[in-house]
């Protein structure tokens, strides 16, 4: 596995890669990786892929008074894992390479990104977009790995991938859990022992809003009231969102039919620690499909 620095040095490879006849599978990630990231780079090596990582915490997709500071960082260990997971190339560039002057040119998703995580973090989704644009012109991967734990992200890269018809298969990956349920992030390293303890609190509510449908709860006002009653529960949360949308158009539902999939979604602080999490679920008549995603079979710590 080699590491590359700058965007000229990852051209030159995978212009190389793809006229030997190889797939560029990529992986967007900010580091600090967990299980969670490593499924996905499985996945891009499992479907035949030649594998690149790119480690950027991105600027443009964190607010003034969000954790761009905190975020945690390790270098060598990511080196590692990735190696361990078949990686052949990390991408690292600095924010002076990705960003050698302020852009003017951004890409903005409408709609889909006005909601949920969008309402309380107005320019996270344009940061994000404009990176993965960038990073799917540096690269020019055949396809993109991207997890369903940031759900909304992923609907929105899709919408990007399409509306500008770029040459990308966009891959939704399962979201991956802790053995206690909690959703693997890289944030949870900057959560302390009794934060961690408390963030248990956003899979519980999912829990307890599946729970609901199940007894035959339909009512999406309801949920979200089951939803936001357990984490105001826990005195180390305070709650950003409890939504009950369409999982295709992340629009609100009133009510939840039978067929279409349907996305429960939280975010809630813990702390100084913003965390999200999600289920999707798919209602037909009295049967309540949820997807749980995954869990893994070892802490990420050992
Ligand atoms: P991040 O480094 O947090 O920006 O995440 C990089 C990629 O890994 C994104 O596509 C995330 O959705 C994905 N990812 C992060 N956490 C998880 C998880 N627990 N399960 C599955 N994918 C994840």
């Amino acid at each position: 596995m080699i590491t590359i620095t700058t965007i000229d040095e990852m051209r030159v490879w995978c212009d190389a890669a793809r006229r030997a006849g190889r797939r560029v599978g990529l992986v967007p990630t900010m580091g600090f990786f967990h299980d969670g990231h490593v499924s996905l780079m499985r996945a891009a090596r499992d479907a035949g892929d030649t594998v690149v990582v790119s480690i950027f915490v991105n600027p443009l997709q964190f607010g003034p008074s969000e954790d761009l500071d905190r975020y945690p960082r390790d270098l060598e260990r990511d080196r590692e894992l990735a190696r361990d997971a078949g990686v052949e190339v990390l991408f690292v560039p600095s924010v002076d390479e990705m960003y050698p002057r302020p852009p003017l040119t951004t890409v903005h998703v409408d709609a889909l990104t006005g909601g949920l995580c969008g309402a309380s973090r107005p320019t996270h989704f344009d940061g994000v977009t404009t990176v993965v644009a960038k990073l799917f012109s540096i690269v020019g991967p055949g396809r993109a790995y991207f997890g369903r734990k940031d759900f909304q992200q992923l609907a929105v890269v899709r919408r990007m991938t399409a509306d500008l018809n770029l040459p990308v298969e966009v891959v939704g990956c399962p979201l991956v859990r802790e053995p206690d349920g909690v959703a693997m992030s890289s944030r949870n390293a900057n959560l302390d022992e009794r934060e961690r303890a408390a963030a248990r609190v956003l899979v519980a509510a999912l829990r307890d809003a599946v729970d609901a449908l199940r007894r035959g709860e339909r009512d999406a006002a309801t949920l979200r009231r089951v939803l936001s009653a357990r984490v105001d529960a826990e005195a180390l949360a305070t709650l950003d969102y409890a939504e009950v949308v369409d999982a295709g158009d992340l629009t609100p539902l009133a009510r939840l039919d039978d067929g279409g999939e349907v996305l429960v979604a939280v975010a809630a602080r813990i702390g100084k620690t913003r965390l999200i999490d999600n289920m999707t679920v798919i209602v037909d008549g009295d049967d309540v499909r949820a997807d749980p995603g995954i869990t893994a079979r070892v802490p990420a710590s050992e």
